[in-house]
């Protein structure tokens, strides 16, 4: 058995301690970087069809549902838009 002192002991509990928490913060630090970013283009809009909720791109004329595949067209008021 290895006999180690209560400094010693103590300096091991804070240095674990201490690489736990650096880990954690690298750990989100790095999971923060790989959110995807929404564009400010981007609208919420309505289908038609089957009223899904999804986003499009705030100018495109037309647009597929991801759900039903129909085919909707882009009747958002781009005055409202920022
Ligand atoms: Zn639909």
């Amino acid at each position: 058995m290895i006999e180690i002192s209560s400094d010693t002991a103590c300096l091991l509990y804070v240095g674990a301690l201490v690489l736990l928490l650096l880990g954690v913060w690298i750990h989100y630090a790095h999971k923060a970087k790989k959110r995807e970013i929404v564009k400010l283009t981007t609208v919420h809009v309505t289908c038609e069809y089957c009223s899904h909720p999804y986003l499009i791109e705030a100018y495109t004329p037309f647009h597929r549902c991801p759900h039903c595949h129909c085919l909707n067209k882009n009747q958002v008021d781009h005055t409202q838009h920022r």
